[in-house]
């Protein structure tokens, strides 16, 4: 890392965090402790069951749970969810789950007020950011706010145990993405840098743990802190190429969006290492046991955790990548290196097949 220190704005960490092993049992105390005794719970299908103990669990300080929680948060499930919320005389929210159904509950805050509670289970880092993204008429659209960052999040290991392994693999990575970009975003600090250098050392550590035993609690509790650090820079900062081509995919092709960050990274993040090597060094540095510099380290620590290559296998063709990389230069967006069209389709060719990236 460059030993410069460069001028820098840090707007504080303002969501509070509980961390630890059995940590779901203070939920009732983090209710009270923001003046609210009706908590509406929320999850996603998949999760129904798990959120309704939950809410029985929490007794007389919640309402019930709303289970219907989707991915990319259509507005349709939202507005459901609010005419549940206000029936219930809710006074807050309870997301139990990932990304699709902490994106529920900042949907219902963005329109209501309400305060949120964010348990996240899976590490795609929604809960520490003010970004939402929500889907109207199939078109998917995102915003940032403070109205939008929940107040409280509680990390709890125990609830990570389960998740399933692919998809903790490709989470992790798709926490990694974040690290990686808030490392060279213009609006970083001295304290993301550190943050993203120690959540990439935590995961680095902690993950190839959990893939060879899942239920290892201690490496679990790594990668779970990795995963707060990343979602905690994500909040603090603007994101760059790699954000930008998985919302493409994601958006325009319906990619699943953790598979789409994991395949991505090693090349998006790759191409901008050449730009920002010393921004990047942490990166290549938690992960030179797996190759030689940022990309290949990164795809050669991916696919030593067993994760998807290539975006053949999300169904993807060399013509949508044709269509992706016309999508992705139509709309100018800020990148530490500058690209072109005929940049973007070869990063995109390479992340298609799977190649080690140069
Ligand atoms: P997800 O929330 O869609 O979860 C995928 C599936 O896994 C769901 O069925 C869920 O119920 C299940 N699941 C979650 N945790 C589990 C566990 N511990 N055990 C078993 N099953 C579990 O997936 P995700 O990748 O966490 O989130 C993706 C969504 O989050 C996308 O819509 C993305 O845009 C959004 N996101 C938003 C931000 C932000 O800052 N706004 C950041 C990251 C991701």
């Amino acid at each position: 890392m460059s030993s410069e220190v460069r001028p820098f704005v840090f707007p504080g960490l303002t969501t509070r965090v509980i961390f630890g092993q059995g940590t779901l049992a203070c939920l009732g105390d983090e209710v009270s402790a923001l003046g609210r005794s009706r908590a509406l719970v929320l999850s996603t299908p998949h999760q129904g069951d798990q959120a309704t103990a939950l809410a029985q669990a929490l007794g007389d300080s919640a309402v019930g749970a709303f289970t219907d929680a989707t991915m990319h948060t259509p507005v349709e499930v939202t507005e459901q969810a609010i005419t549940v919320f206000r029936q219930t005389g809710a006074d807050c929210v309870v997301s139990l789950g990932g990304g699709s159904t902490i994106g529920l509950g900042k949907a219902i805050a963005a329109r209501t007020g309400a305060d949120q509670i964010a348990i996240p289970t899976t590490y795609a880092g929604s809960e520490m950011t003010d970004i939402l993204g929500e889907t109207a008429d199939g078109a998917k659209t995102t915003r940032r706010g403070e109205e939008i960052r929940p107040e409280a999040v509680i990390y709890d290991v125990d609830l990570t145990l389960g998740l399933p392994l692919e998809m903790t693999v490709t989470s992790a990575l798709n926490a990694i993405a974040h690290a990686v970009e808030a490392l060279y975003a213009p609006d970083r600090s001295p304290i993301i840098e550190m943050m993203c250098a120690a959540a990439c050392d935590a995961i680095a550590d902690g993950l190839p743990k959990v893939v060879a035993a899942p239920s290892n609690q201690a490496a679990r509790a790594r990668v779970l802190y990795g995963a707060w650090l990343c979602s905690a820079a994500l909040g603090q900062v603007s994101m760059a190429l790699h954000h930008k081509l998985a919302h493409v995919l994601g958006g325009s092709f319906g990619t699943p969006h953790a598979e789409t960050h994991a395949i991505l990274l090693p090349h998006t993040a790759g191409f901008n290492a050449v730009q920002t090597p010393d921004e990047l060094a942490p990166v290549a540095a938690a992960f030179a046991p797996w190759g030689d510099g940022v990309g290949p380290g990164l795809h050669g620590f991916a696919a030593a955790m067993g994760a998807p290559m290539r975006l053949s296998e999300l169904g993807l063709t060399a013509t949508d990548m044709d269509r992706a990389a016309d999508i992705a230069v139509g709309t100018p967006y800020p990148n530490p290196r500058p690209f072109d069209r005929a940049d973007i389709r070869a990063l995109l060719g390479a992340a298609l097949e799977g190649a080690v990236p140069a």
